[in-house]
């Protein structure tokens, strides 16, 4: 998916800090590709909070019966990370790539240097339900080749009868076969037909985030309401979690990230001017980038961009 927001608001609900610990953030709507485009709800970045581990973006779509048609676009720096939850998507890039992606499968794409990719909706009977994420890639890696990996099977753990599926990264020693650069973890929890309370053990070196996908959970005793993201900080052994019949959650995390991130459009970055070099070489049809023969011309343009220099997002957390 790609970042079509060219005019970021900056208009957000404080975020409410608990005692315990746990604080919720709550998202956005985003239309993306304009007024008549798909609106989502995006959870990362937020100011204040521009990632949970190498957590950089994440936006959930639907569920809609609008099709999602991204036309070839760029990226750099960074891993996507797309899992349906409804519908499927038909994924190009400029390795040669196409497949489609269903639900309970793994789109995960590494831009390095550079690759642009497009991701159109393939028309089915289940409407478009979907997490799109993207991991930013530390230094020494961010600059490498390009890659692209799809995953039919991952691993499950069950937590006191919560299936829960491994998508990237490892948790509780199950690891996801996803190539990641770095300690990170990103899972999908199913509550059963009944709810319940379950203890999750987790890397108390991470923080984390606990997004519900599907009905409200509650994070140690905090209630985090459908379209927010409840962040709790490294330290935490177990994550206490509390949800209803069939609720479904999303899990992020990581060691919290420590170099500067300079997010724009497509591009994560380092620096204003790696930017401004990035968009320029879009522009041009660089080989930095490549081209998907499909799609002929057709292409996402880069906005203009901003008149300011674009600056580090900064954590607003101990
Ligand atoms: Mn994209």
């Amino acid at each position: 998916m790609s970042d079509l927001d060219v005019a970021p608001q900056e208009l957000r609900a404080p975020a409410v800090r608990p005692a315990a610990g746990v604080r919720v953030w709550p998202g956005r709507d985003v239309p993306l590709g304009g007024v008549r485009g798909l609106e989502v709800t995006r959870l990362l970045p937020q100011r204040g909070l521009p990632t949970v581990g190498p957590w950089c973006f994440l936006d959930l779509m639907g569920p809609t019966d609008r099709p999602a048609d991204i036309l070839p676009h760029p990226h750099t720096g960074l891993q996507t990370v797309t899992w349906p939850l409804s519908g499927q998507i038909r994924h190009r890039d400029t390795l040669g790539s196409d497949v489609v992606v269903r639900p309970g499968e793994l789109d995960i794409m590494t831009a390095g240097h550079g690759i642009a990719h497009s991701e159109m909706s393939v028309p089915t009977t289940a409407p478009t339900h979907l997490a799109q994420l993207w991991i930013a890639l530390p230094d020494g890696v961010r600059d490498g080749a390009r890659r692209f990996e799809q995953h039919r099977e991952l691993p499950h753990l069950a937590v006191d009868g919560v299936d829960v599926t491994v998508v990237v990264g490892a948790l509780a020693g199950v690891r996801s076969p996803a190539w990641v650069a770095g300690p990170v973890v990103g899972a999908d929890l199913r509550w059963p037909a009944t709810g319940r309370t379950v203890e999750l053990p987790v890397d108390p070196t991470h923080e984390h985030a606990v997004v519900p996908l599907s009905g409200p959970v509650e994070v140690d005793g905090v209630p985090v309401p459908g379209g927010s993201l409840g962040h709790l900080p490294t330290g935490t052994s177990r994550l206490r979690l509390t949800a209803g019949p069939g609720a479904r959650v999303l899990l992020l995390g990581g060691p919290p990230f420590r170099e500067d991130l300079v997010m724009w459009w497509n591009f994560v970055a380092r620096s204003h001017d790696e930017v401004v070099a990035a968009r320029a070489e879009w522009e041009a049809g660089s080989e930095r980038f490549g081209h998907i023969p499909a799609h002929g011309a057709l292409r996402i343009p880069a906005p203009p961009l901003p008149g300011v220099r674009l600056r580090p997002r900064r954590r607003d957390l101990p």
